[in-house]
Formats: C-alpha cells, structure tokens, sequence
C-alpha cells in the first residue's frame, strides 16, 4: 500500500465526514460499530454506507466483523485526516517525496504556498505492536481505545514540543512548525544523517560539538536516549542539528545515568570507529573520568528546566507517563498478520508527483508543480476535524479541531503562526531535492526505494 496523496483529491467532503467519525468512533472501540459511524457522521442522505465502501477500496479503513460489524482507521486513513488539516490550516499544500523512514516513524518532504520545503514526520508508534500492546498491559485494560492513534499522536505531540522548547533554548534542532494527530511539520535540515558521512574536516570539532551537546542536554534537565549517528544530521559546512526526540528522559528518570552513558558511548564509538578518533587527545577537556568520558554525576542538572515550554506546546505529565510506559515495557511480536503488515503497516510511498485537487466542489483548484514535478498539489478546503463525545454527539458541519481544550488548541495556533513566520524567513523557496546533493562519501541513502522497516519494542 502507497501513501497514495493522489486519492485525495478524489475524496468528497462525505468521505472525510464519515472517516473523521471512525476516527471518534475510535476513541471507545477499537473496532466501531458500522450503525455507531452513521449516527456520528449523520450524512444528510444516509448513504454512509457507500461512502464506507469507498473508503475501504482507498484503504483508509480496514473492515472487520469477526464480533460485529465494524470498522477502524487505517494508517493511511489517520494520514489523510492530518494531511487534510494541515492543508486546511495552510501549513502545506503539497506533499513531495520520502525522505526517511524510521522504526516508528515515515517522513515526507511537503511544501507551501511559497515553495517553501519543510519536512513532514508521521509517527507510526506501535506499528508492529499495537494490539499486543492493548493485550498486555496493565494501563491500558481499561482503554479498549488506547492504541496506535493514541500512542503515534503522544510522540508527535513530545517531539513538537520538545523541538519546540529545545529551539527555544538554543539547541540545534529544526524549527517545529506545526503539530495535528501523529503528524509533526518542521523546517527541512539541508543535511544528511551523520551515518552516511564518511569523510569530515574537523571530524574533531564536530565531535567535541555533538559531546558538548550531550552534556548541555544534560545540564538542562534531559538526555535523548537515542542519540547516535542516525539522529545526527550535518551539513556541508559541518554543523550539527539533531533529531528525533520521542523518547528522551528527564535527568531525574532512574536510569538516567545508563541513557546518559549509552548515548555519550554511541558517540564515542562511532567517531573511533569512522573517523579514527583518539579520544586522549582530542576530547581533554571534556574528560573526567578514566575512561575519558564526561561523567553524569559531575554535570550540574536541573531537572524540570524545559517543563514549563513543555506545558506550553499541551505536553503533560501524564502524556510523558504514558508514552514512557509504552516506550519501556516489554511489548511482544503482535498478532497482525502478514498481509496487514503488507496493506497498511509497512510500506508507505508516494505514487506519482503530480497535482491534485482536492474535493473540487469546495476548493479552489491551483496547479503548482515544481521542478521535475515532484510535488503533489493539494489544495485547500474547510477543515476537518471532531469533537465531543462520539457516542453522543453527531459531527456538525463545522467541526473544531480533534483538540477539546481550547487552550492547548490555541496556543499551538499561536506558535504554529510564530513558526510559519519564521520558516519563511530561514528557507526561503528552497525547492531543491536533497538528492541533488552532494554525496558526502556515504552510502546513499537510497530515499527512493521505501523499505520496510518493522520494529518490534
Ligand atoms: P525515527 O524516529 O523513525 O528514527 P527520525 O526523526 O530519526 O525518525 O527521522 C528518520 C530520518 O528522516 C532521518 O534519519 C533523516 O534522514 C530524515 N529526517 C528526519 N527529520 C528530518 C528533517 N527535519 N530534515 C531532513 N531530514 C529529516
Ligand atoms: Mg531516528
């Protein structure tokens, strides 16, 4: 199955209506009932049926009666729900190529109105595991709807906001621009992945420079946790931005001092290793201890020192006990067969590049290929989105966003405006494919093919 934006445009404001009333469904059942999903989109007509099939042929809903009839939202359909929301919000308009993949995560480049290019992170959080996650645990026995779409939309929500206030402190991360469901849009790093550098300058000055951040997250209140040469992207001037933040800790976490070891390790490794460092010599001044590694007893912490930017992006406590819970427990193979790996799982990808428009009778249509036409086009229409209860309440025409506290969606309106304002600013019309780039001596990356990346936690 493809991260096919193409369909988009061929999907009418019914088919949003009655996958965004899955989506509530999912809040309580894990599989929603089909007559639940009609009295939650309430279409004029009926006809929720149709629009039901319609879905599933587009495989953005996944059919299951084996207890009753019912429906569930599948990766692509919770990809589409966010992409619409950001385009209606006018983060975006276009959908590019596939940059990355992760273990939990897909990432897209996506493009606005400017030609700006950002880069779009798709959580896929439990991709492997999900139900074997519902099974198992304890806190989740209660939640039948606790489950990939809570947990991918929790670490989109933490890497925003830890993005966020990491930026606000200084640190070399890309700019968060925005944040809906499982979904995070930030600036895209004009860089590679420090594992597919074989050759640096000042492979020194880097190293003391990524080291040095190491014990700088430290002295804030946080360690990474995966800190290592695939979440470290440098440029052709050798400037260090780092990445992915889902599952950093707090210095007060107990075993903060193994992450902390583990992630300066991983470092020390892979610049012995790569760049044949000697690290008596070059990392003097950071040594203290034997084994010449900065030591985490002897860093001045102060935990909690990001909490309250971390509050401020809608991130809670609870969020981080939930998704640390998650991210530690002990999560089996899941059951998921093959052939759902194969559908909806794995293998996400973008077909084609041309443009798109979407649900044409409410948008106006704008054609705006770029280059060798490597952008999807997608274009702008009322924004969809839920509230409330699904048991009790109907969609109306003019849902708010899938965010009930008005607070918190506030004031990510508030930063997503400030950060759109400065995306513009530092890329500016920046329609360049990464692959144009050149190949610093790494394996390439090899972006074009999308593999198949299963992880089991
Ligand atoms: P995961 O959590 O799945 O490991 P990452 O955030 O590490 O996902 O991203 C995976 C890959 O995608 C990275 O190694 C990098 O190549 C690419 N990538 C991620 N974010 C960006 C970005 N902002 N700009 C450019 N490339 C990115
Ligand atoms: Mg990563």
């Amino acid at each position: 199955m493809k991260l096919d934006v193409d369909v988009l445009r061929y999907l009418s404001k019914d088919d949003f209506r009655v996958l965004t009333a899955v989506e509530m469904g999912m809040r309580n059942h894990e599989i929603v009932p089909s007559d639940l999903i009609g009295r939650i989109a309430s279409l004029k007509h009926g006809g929720t049926y149709k629009v039901l099939k319609n879905l599933l042929k587009h495989k953005l809903v996944h059919h299951d009666s084996s207890k009753y009839d019912g429906f569930r939202l599948t990766y692509l359909g919770y990809d589409f729900l966010a992409i619409k929301t950001m385009v209606n919000r006018g983060v975006f308009t276009a959908v590019g190529r596939q940059i990355g993949v992760g273990k939990e995560s897909d990432i897209f480049e996506v493009s606005n109105e400017d030609g700006t290019v950002m880069a779009m992170k798709l959580h896929r959080l439990g991709r492997t595991s999900f139900r074997a996650v519902k099974s198992k645990r304890d806190y989740l026995r209660h939640r039948s709807s606790f489950n990939w779409l809570y947990l991918s939309r929790l670490a989109a929500l933490k890497e925003f906001a830890f993005m966020k206030a990491l930026e606000e402190h200084g640190f070399p991360v890309p700019n968060a621009v925005d944040c809906n469901r499982h979904c995070v849009v930030m600036s895209l790093i004009q860089g590679y992945p420090l594992v597919q550098v074989k050759q640096l300058q000042n492979p020194e000055t880097v190293f003391e420079t990524i080291i040095g951040l190491v014990v700088r997250l430290a002295e804030h209140g946080l360690i990474h946790c995966d800190f290592n040469e695939f979440n470290i992207m440098i440029d052709d001037d050798e400037k260090v931005t780092m990445i992915d933040f889902p599952q950093m800790v707090s210095v007060s976490h107990r075993n903060a001092q193994m992450y902390f070891d583990r992630d300066i390790e991983c470092i020390f490794k892979f610049f012995g290793k790569r760049f044949n460092l000697s690290f008596e010599q070059c990392s003097d001044d950071i040594d203290d201890d034997e084994s010449s590694r900065p030591s985490f007893s002897s860093i001045t912490k102060t935990a909690g020192f990001l909490d309250k930017e971390l509050a401020a992006s809608g991130f809670t406590r609870k969020d981080e006990d939930d998704i640390q819970k998650f991210i530690e427990g002990d999560v089996e193979e899941d059951d998921v067969s093959d052939d759902e790996h194969d559908s909806e799982l794995c293998q996400t990808n973008i077909k084609g590049f041309d443009s798109l428009h979407l649900d044409q009778e409410e948008s106006t249509s704008r054609c705006n290929e770029e280059g060798e036409g490597q952008v999807v086009e997608i274009l702008q229409s009322p924004e969809v989105g839920q509230s409330g209860d699904p048991e009790s309440q109907n969609l109306s025409s003019n849902e708010g966003d899938e965010n009930d506290d008005t607070e918190l969606v506030k004031s990510l309106a508030k930063q997503r405006r400030r950060a759109m304002a400065a995306a513009r600013k530092g890329h500016h019309k920046n329609s360049t494919s990464r692959n144009s780039y050149k190949d610093k001596g790494g394996k390439s990356s090899n972006n074009s093919k999308i593999q198949k990346q299963l992880a089991s936690w």
